[in-house]
């Protein structure tokens, strides 16, 4: 059963008033930011911002309370998201910790690992990022080569990641490791909490089209990691990193990074009074119920205790098309944007242009997607 009248989410008692607190506190922040700093927000790390999150609640909702979790529901963590995604709040710093990296510790981590740092990102001041890819390692995640050697003293570490955003602005990376051999593919592997201040570990942004440094490669040179930094058990990473995939591509960040645009677009056929404006802002909004839809079905589907693999990719294959391609119809209906006025809109859509072919490659790319996608319709 894909998506389905029975994985709905009913509006939680208290829906209106969450969602206008969220709103306030996001919108008192961002008052003097222009459109293009509220776009792919949750790529701008902005540890003020995490920790103004946190002290209102809105980090670890789902979790349970001896962590310092506010075990409140799915449904209202996903309004959470939502308004500080659709305002454009810079959530990055503790996007990853909250979205996938808790949830994962939550569920294979030790009772030490949880207690030591669950409560932290609750409070919005520890951040994680992702070291899954790897030169070479990228679709094929089960190449990973980064090693991890048992010895008396704990597991030695080295090899190198790449494309691991915000890694020298977090605390921890969650690894995928190779601790068997190279033949065992996915039953090679393991995952390590990585603490990213120790000795051994050389991390080097790297600049992108748009002139951001989020992401980095990280270099790990003999990095010695104790057993109790082990996730989950030996030779059970792959199952563990796939079970955390469906969290990281189902939710509204897949079909809100361009929503600064459908605003700025919504103000300016406003005001030039174009039909062929109106037209594009019908459809464009249309195309996002839409996808609201299959992504709050996909949570709801999450939150009880399913793993929707295959809903998780039609929903990010579906909704990063759509973030991209809303910014490439913007500019073949408006001929007349001046890309060098520097005005608010033509920097927007500039900006948009530039990042938004990275949106589906992150998270793993279209193609990987479809290939699930049909595999999991029996097509393959
Ligand atoms: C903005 C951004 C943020 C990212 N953040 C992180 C992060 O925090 N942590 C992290 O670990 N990684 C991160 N990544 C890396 C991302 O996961 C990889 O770029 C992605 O998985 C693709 O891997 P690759 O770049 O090695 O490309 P390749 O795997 O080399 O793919 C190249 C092309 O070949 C196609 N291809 C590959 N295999 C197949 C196949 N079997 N069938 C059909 N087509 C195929 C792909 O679709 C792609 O078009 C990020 C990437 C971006 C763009």
């Amino acid at each position: 059963m894909l998506m389905s009248d029975t994985f709905r989410f009913t509006a939680p008692p208290g829906a209106d008033e969450l969602r206008a607190k969220v709103r306030e506190l996001a919108e008192g922040y961002l008052a003097d930011k222009d459109p293009v700093t509220r776009a792919n927000c949750w790529m701008r790390p902005d540890p003020a911002f995490s920790l103004l999150a946190g002290e209102a609640g809105l980090i670890g909702m789902v979790w349970p309370k001896k962590y310092g979790g506010h075990e409140r529901t799915a449904a209202e963590r996903y309004i959470v998201m939502e308004e500080l995604l659709a305002a454009g709040a810079p959530v990055c710093s503790h996007w990853v910790a909250d979205r996938q990296s808790g949830a994962l510790l939550l569920k294979y981590g030790t009772e030490e690992q949880r207690q030591k740092i669950i409560p932290g990102i609750v409070r919005g001041e520890t951040y994680f990022c992702i070291g899954l890819s790897e030169p070479g390692s990228g679709s094929d995640l089960a190449s990973v080569r980064t090693r991890a050697t048992h010895t008396a003293e704990g597991w030695r570490i080295n090899g190198q990641k790449i494309w691991s955003t915000i890694a020298h602005k977090s605390h921890y990376m969650i690894a995928l490791i190779r601790t068997g051999s190279e033949e065992e593919r996915q039953k090679g592997l393991s995952q390590f909490l990585i603490d990213l201040s120790m000795p051994g570990i050389d991390i080097r942004p790297i600049r992108d089209l748009t002139g951001t440094e989020e992401f980095t490669e990280v270099f790990f040179d003999d990095v010695l990691v104790p057993d109790s930094m082990r996730i989950g058990e030996v030779g059970e990473g792959w199952k563990q990193v796939t079970a955390e995939l469906a969290l990281e591509r189902s939710g509204p960040e897949r079909y809100l990074t361009s929503f600064s645009l459908l605003n700025a677009l919504i103000r300016f056929g406003q005001t030039s009074g174009r039909d062929d404006i109106r037209r594009l802002v019908g459809q464009a909004v249309a195309e996002l119920w839409s996808l609201r839809e299959m992504s709050m079905s996909t949570a709801a589907k999450l939150a009880s205790g399913e793993d929707p693999v295959v809903e998780a990719s039609i929903v990010k294959d579906l909704g990063t098309g759509y973030e991209q391609e809303l910014p490439r119809a913007v500019q073949a209906l408006l001929e007349e944007v001046d890309f060098a006025s520097g005005d608010d809109f033509g920097r927007l859509l500039a900006y948009l242009l530039q990042a938004s072919p990275s949106f589906s490659l992150r998270g793993g790319t279209r193609e990987v997607l479809r290939g699930i996608i049909a595999r999991g319709l029996g097509l393959r």
